[in-house]
């Protein structure tokens, strides 16, 4: 079985999300033998090489000879179909990105391949090629059937565990392929620049999730949110009047409109709990909500909760986070 897995990088490094992915692609290599080629870039270090190697890379292919309108989804779509078919993949892996999400369906309609967005676990059966997906935001399960030769998968984020596998790799160069015009999803658009916004971790990719709601009354007490993500390395999120307030400089809320995340926790601060929230967190390791209204629906997603107002228990709560990271001498 070869497969090919697409590799995100910015700035020359790999997301956890591509390192999931070939971890993916190598248990799918225990169902039936085969090899993974990486195809990434075309900013991608030598250290980033060594990585995906060391997480069973049998072959990387670097995109090497890309000017900036190489950013545009249908020229790198194009350049992930040729790489296909020069690889004979047979399955090809994207993560459940932004960027994931959107070149996915195009490659795949570009190979005549089925798709299947949304997988969380191995296939069933590759004769006939079967697998579970989630759907309905976590809520329910599909297990779909696919049936043709090329089969394109979009991995949840965060569902899958990071494994070291180290091969000695093959590395090479693949050039960029150009969209036609006439086929390409934005004819008119030449990107120019990317400027990263912020240094935070990326909201989907994260394993700890700090999230404010409309309990947190105004702008100067996203401050509680920052703070506590900041000291467990987590990103912030919202629900989405938090985000309509302008509370959240984030680039989202989270919730059936928002993103979809499963982090490892998530803390919900001052926020209900309703469906249209719960949708984007349903699948979320473990739930931890503070809230002053003990009848709040969130308490019955939470796995912890915590019955007070904000502005009482953050300064508490991220006091005791402070002293667990570097506990108090001991005075005899
Ligand atoms: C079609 C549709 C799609 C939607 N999509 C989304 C979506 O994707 N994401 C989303 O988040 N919402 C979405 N919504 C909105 C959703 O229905 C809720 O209105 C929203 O999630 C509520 O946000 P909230 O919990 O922050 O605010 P509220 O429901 O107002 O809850 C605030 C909570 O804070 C508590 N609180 C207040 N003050 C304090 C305090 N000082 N200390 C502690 N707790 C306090 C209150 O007890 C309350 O439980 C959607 C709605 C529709 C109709």
């Amino acid at each position: 079985m070869k497969i090919l897995v697409y590799i995100e990088t910015f700035e020359g490094t790999v997301r956890k999300s591509a390192l999931e992915l070939l971890s993916y692609a190598n248990d799918l290599k225990t169902l039936k033998k085969g090899s993974i080629t990486a195809l990434a870039g075309p900013q991608i270090n030598d250290e980033t090489i060594t990585c995906l190697a060391r997480y069973g890379a049998d072959k990387i292919l670097v995109i090497k000879g890309a000017d900036k309108s190489y950013s545009i989804s249908s020229s790198k779509a194009e350049t992930i179909r040729q790489a296909a078919i020069k690889e004979g993949s047979e399955i090809v892996l994207f993560t459940g990105s932004v960027a994931g999400k959107a070149l996915a369906p195009v490659v795949a309609a570009k190979l005549k391949a089925g798709m299947v967005p949304g997988i969380y676990t191995l296939p069933k059966s590759l004769e006939p090629f079967t697998i579970n997906k989630k759907v309905f935001s976590g809520k329910a399960i599909a297990t779909v059937t696919v049936k043709t030769p090329v089969k394109v998968l979009i991995l949840l984020p965060n569902s899958f565990a990071v494994k070291e596998n180290p091969v000695p790799a093959v590395t090479g160069e693949f050039p960029p392929g150009i969209a036609e015009p006439a086929t390409a999803m934005f004819p008119g658009i030449r990107i120019l620049d990317t400027i990263r916004t912020n240094d935070q971790t990326r909201l989907t990719e994260a394993g700890v999730v700090v999230s404010g709601g409309r309990g947190l009354s105004g702008r100067e007490n996203w401050r509680y949110v920052e703070e506590l993500a900041g000291l467990l390395g987590g990103a912030t999120a919202c629900s989405r009047p938090a985000y309509d307030e302008g509370w959240c400089p984030h680039d989202g809320y989270v919730g059936q409109t928002g993103k979809v995340i499963s982090p490892n926790v998530y803390f919900a601060l001052g926020i209900s709990g309703a469906v249209q929230h719960l949708a984007g967190i349903s699948s979320s390791r473990l739930m931890v909500a503070i809230n002053k209204d003990p009848d709040a629906p969130i308490f019955k997603s939470a796995d912890y909760g915590i019955i007070g107002d904000i502005q009482e228990v953050m300064p508490r709560l991220i006091e005791a986070v402070k002293n667990f990271k570097s506990p108090p001498p001991v005075i005899k």
